[in-house]
């Protein structure tokens, strides 16, 4: 296993297979016992653990409550089942005119580009979902891009996943060059957590590849606490800055993590000192296994009132949610 000393001499696919998978390991690099958290192997098999290093190493040693932790940590409330959580809240099943791709919102498409990512995040809609590593054949791209050509009122493609920075740079190359070749379409964006978790995965060839391209690029990523982000992320993202890409983050709210107004202050802050805007503050999506995570939303509404007041608007995030079936995500009144 690699150390936590020497974490920038490996490069990002290094890192992904060096992930931490067994919650013993886990346990020992946090120096934790199970006697000090609430562990549980079933929901560590229901829903794989997996941290890679690059993360684990901002974890503090030593503090169950470690926010960073808490994320990542299967725990024995995962197994519990409540009125109003399902196995696929958001209903993405539905409205899938192409193979990966989701078409619910006027001129903009979501589509999967893969389904792994680097890191698994216990409060995830995807958790339930067994489309880990699961790639597009050539015919298949080829079926998403004939959706795109024939409508002109798509402007906007969203690379999503999982993680869609978790395939190489050289298929995201060809699938950009593939569709730079739509006219009508003008804006890329990317929402990853990659960057995040493992900052080397901001490489010159991907930062080269945004530069060079026609479109305008937005890259939403998705920090919960002001702790995961070190300098090493704050100079990823500023790689991708400087390659011209808008750069903003969206956070889920989280019991226990984020649910407080100091924390959501310094994370915006924390955020704008790598030009990050925060753009979104979820609510969380109910999916089971998760309930233990969940803000009410008058609580939500209050914690945003209390940033209203104390930060500039452009780092005042929006408090979303997404319901099913509705034209765009939900935004909240506080
Ligand atoms: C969230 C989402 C988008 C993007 O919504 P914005 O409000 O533009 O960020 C687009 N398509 C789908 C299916 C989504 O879930
Ligand atoms: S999709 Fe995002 S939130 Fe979900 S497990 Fe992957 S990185 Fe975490």
């Amino acid at each position: 296993m690699i150390s936590l000393h020497n974490l920038a001499e490996f490069d990002w696919q290094t890192h992904l297979k060096q992930a931490v998978t067994r919650l013993d390991t886990l346990l020992e690099a946090v120096e934790l016992t199970a006697n000090d958290v609430d562990i549980s192997e079933e929901a560590a098999r229901s829903f794989t653990l997996k941290v890679p290093l690059t993360y684990l190493a901002r974890i503090k040693k030593g503090d169950p409550n470690d926010p960073l932790l808490l994320q990542v940590l299967p725990q024995k409330a995962e197994m519990e089942s409540f009125p109003g959580y399902s196995h696929d809240p958001l209903a993405e099943m539905v409205s899938n005119p192409a193979p990966g791709l989701i078409h619910k919102y006027q001129g903009r498409v979501l589509f999967i580009v893969s389904g792994a990512c680097a890191i698994n995040c216990r409060y995830c809609f995807r958790r339930h979902f067994p489309y880990e590593d699961q790639q597009l054949s050539g015919d298949q791209w080829q079926q998403v891009l004939t959706y795109l050509r024939n409508d002109p009122s798509i402007s906007e493609v969203i690379f999503s996943g999982g993680d869609p920075l978790a395939t190489s740079d050289n298929r995201l190359d060809r699938m950009i060059s593939d569709l730079e070749a739509i006219p009508h379409l003008e804006r890329l964006r990317i929402h990853t957590r990659l960057p995040v978790v493992i900052p080397q995965r901001v490489t010159d060839q991907l930062a080269q590849r945004l530069a060079q391209s026609r479109f305008k690029t937005v890259c939403v990523l998705h920090i919960n606490h002001p702790n995961e982000i070190d300098d090493a992320v704050g100079q990823a993202t500023l790689k991708l800055r400087d390659a011209r890409v808008t750069v903003l983050n969206q956070a889920v709210l989280l019991k226990n993590i984020n649910d407080n107004a100091a924390i959501l202050h310094q994370l915006s802050l924390r955020l704008f000192d790598y030009a990050i805007l925060p753009y979104y503050l979820f609510l969380l999506d109910k999916v089971e296994g998760a309930a233990h995570f969940d803000i009410d939303d008058e609580a939500a509404a209050s914690l945003v009132r209390q940033l209203q007041a104390t930060l500039p608007g452009y780092l005042v995030p929006r408090l979303a949610r997404e319901v099913p079936g509705k034209p765009s995500k939900t935004w909240i009144a506080f």
